[in-house]
């Protein structure tokens, strides 16, 4: 199932706590593929303690199924337009 949060904390925290094998889409936007990224919920990326508090400012687009995901951002950005981390998902 897709969740969405923005401005979420709490209920992003919550996600990750409950979904530990899931999988986020780091939806920034803009142009570069680069920037919208599909992790593990348990990636490094995802938890940097620099974006403690701030990290629903991006986007985040969750699932437990990586296809789901995946077909999402393709939905949202085209099949160019996002990519897989290449350090929890290469
Ligand atoms: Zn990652």
């Amino acid at each position: 199932m897709i969740r969405i949060f923005k401005h979420d904390e709490p209920g992003y925290q919550s996600w990750l706590e409950e979904n530990p094998e899931g999988f986020v889409f780091n939806h920034l936007g803009g142009r570069d593929p680069k920037y919208n990224i599909i992790h593990n919920a348990s990636c490094r990326h995802l938890h940097r303690p620099a974006d403690e508090g701030v990290r629903t400012n991006v986007e985040k687009i969750c699932s437990d199924n990586l296809e789901e995901l995946m077909n999402k951002a393709t939905g949202l950005r085209g099949p160019a337009g996002w990519g897989c981390c290449k350090v929890c998902l290469g």
